[in-house]
């Protein structure tokens, strides 16, 4: 989204987050009740794709909300305390020490709060071709026969494959046939 004249006015053409003096991108704290320039934060590119591709942060740049996490425009402090509450969460210690120093009005930590909530009721399940929600150690069975590329061999239907794991997809899981460890289609399986 192209940032408009009060967003960057309001950011000084400095990046909310970061500081980094480069093109703004208006980006919408998610959970947010409206999509308002109050709703919205001025990011740098930096800032911007490491919050939509999370696995593409570099923990260090995130040190730069020490400063931010101080802005007096709600959605920054917002998107300071979720970023920071992830940071912690991995296991960042300076992260926890921020949080713990930060402070927010009521109805902003509502707000904040808000994000994590739903991202829980959001959390993606694997299921099976028939909808049951598949679980790490499951055992599943193949409903068809599945040629098993770069291994040179068909997982004929009906195999048992015990012990599943979970993978960041959830189309996918990892399990073992003829004992090799190979991914899975969550959709050509059916729970044991
Ligand atoms: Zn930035």
């Amino acid at each position: 989204m192209s940032i408009n004249g009060i967003l960057q006015a309001r950011a000084g053409a400095k990046c909310e987050l970061c500081g980094a003096e480069q093109a703004l991108t208006a980006f919408v704290v998610p959970h947010s009740s409206a999509s308002d320039d109050d709703h919205s934060v001025a990011l740098c590119d930096t800032c911007h794709g490491q919050l939509v591709q999370p696995d593409t942060l570099v923990v260090n740049h995130w040190r730069c909300l020490s400063d931010s996490m101080w802005s007096q425009v709600p959605a920054v402090q917002v998107m300071a305390w979720r970023q920071l509450k992830a940071l912690a969460g991995a296991g960042e210690v300076w992260a926890q020490d921020l949080l713990d120093m930060m402070y927010m009005d009521e109805e902003v930590k509502t707000w904040a709060e808000a994000g994590l909530a739903s991202d829980e009721d959001d959390r993606v399940v694997t299921v099976d071709s028939n909808g049951a929600v598949l679980q790490e150690g499951d055992a599943v069975t193949l409903i068809k026969d599945l040629d098993v590329k770069g291994a040179g061999f068909t997982a004929k239907r009906g195999t048992l494959v015990k012990g599943i794991r979970l993978t960041n997809n959830p189309l996918h899981i990892e399990g073992k046939v003829n004992g090799m460890q190979i991914v899975l289609v969550a959709a050509y399986l059916k729970k044991a």
